[in-house]
């Protein structure tokens, strides 16, 4: 199997960077090679490398700045993702792409399903629902894997935000009525590579059908919550406890305004994920022990 993976350098990236390649030859691309501010340029590319299979976890990611580069980032995240699912559709490829839960507008108090109507209330959640909705409409086969709340030990993230400014300051304000599943990169790369393998084989066998799905883990917390979990986690790894931080107090939105407005519930359900493709997510906070442990070695 011949994979063509955008985005190699982000966190979700990089991770599939590493689960991918059991599964066949892997052709990983970054933002110096496939820009994707230049859609129509990624034609070529795709079909010079002709694969069996395309992965992109390339996106403009900047949720605030997204309010002022709207056009860019629907370059970027709505009109890229076409352009990949057209040239998947010539070829008869697999097109596995990423969307976000701020497709929704946060304002259910279950968790969504796949059912659920998109509503985004900022920039970025338009930008990202175009881009389902440019893959949808392309006739290819494709596996959109909506996540959320991403973290790993690299790149921009909340957790990593968290450890530095615990080590700064010794009182932090962390809003508490927006509720997520904290997802770690590397549980989407693993998982992803198993979808992977599983929709292979039914389009073998001539039984595949495309889809939007949920990946993300189980249960859901507030940014409060996750900040108050990494510190304990962190704690548990340092000999001496090497934090500034004595206080972290939940606040509200209104307390801690942001240029995007952010949905306040975007639990997203994955019963028909795991069903779908028998797989288990683990509850966010087992995830988060996991991603601690990885970072002992
Ligand atoms: P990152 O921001 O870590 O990585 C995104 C990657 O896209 C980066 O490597 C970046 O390149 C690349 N990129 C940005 N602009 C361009 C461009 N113009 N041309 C080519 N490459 C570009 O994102 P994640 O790994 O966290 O996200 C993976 C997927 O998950 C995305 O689809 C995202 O929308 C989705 N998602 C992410 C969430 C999160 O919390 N991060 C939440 C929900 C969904 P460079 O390294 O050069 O900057």
């Amino acid at each position: 199997m011949r994979i063509l993976l955008f985005g190699k350098n982000g966190q979700v990236g990089w991770e599939l960077n590493r689960s991918l390649p059991p599964l066949g030859e892997v052709i990983a691309l970054g933002r110096e090679e496939a820009d994707f501010s230049q859609p129509e340029a990624l034609r070529n590319i795709v079909q010079a490398i002709k694969p069996d299979v395309i992965v992109n976890a390339a996106a403009y990611t900047a949720v605030d700045k997204a309010e002022d580069e709207e056009v860019l980032a629907t370059t970027v995240n709505g009109d890229a993702p076409g352009v990949l699912a057209e040239e998947a559709k010539k070829l008869n490829a697999l097109l596995v792409h990423y969307s976000t839960d701020y497709v929704f507008d946060g304002k259910k108090d279950t968790p969504y399903t796949e059912l659920d109507e998109p509503n985004p209330i900022n920039a970025y959640g338009r930008s990202k629902l175009a881009g389902e909705e440019s893959v949808r409409l392309s006739g290819c086969d494709y596996l959109i894997l909506r996540t959320s709340w991403v973290y790993s030990d690299r790149g921009d993230n909340f957790l990593l935000k968290i450890i530095q400014l615990a080590s700064e300051k010794e009182e932090l304000n962390i809003v508490d009525d927006q509720r997520g599943a904290p997802t770690w990169a590397r549980l989407i790369a693993e998982r992803t590579a198993q979808i992977i393998l599983l929709s292979t084989g039914k389009r073998e066998a001539g039984i595949f059908g495309p889809g939007i799905y949920h990946l993300v883990t189980r249960d859901c917390t507030t940014w409060y919550e996750l900040a108050k979990q990494i510190i304990k986690e962190a704690e548990r790894q340092q000999d001496d406890n090497l934090f500034l931080v004595k206080n972290i107090n939940p606040v509200s939105s209104d307390e801690f305004v942001t240029r995007a407005k952010r949905p306040k519930n975007t639990c997203l359900s994955v019963e028909v994920m795991e069903k779908k493709f028998g797989i288990e997510m683990p509850a966010w906070a087992h995830a988060l022990k996991l991603c601690f442990k990885s970072m002992e070695r």
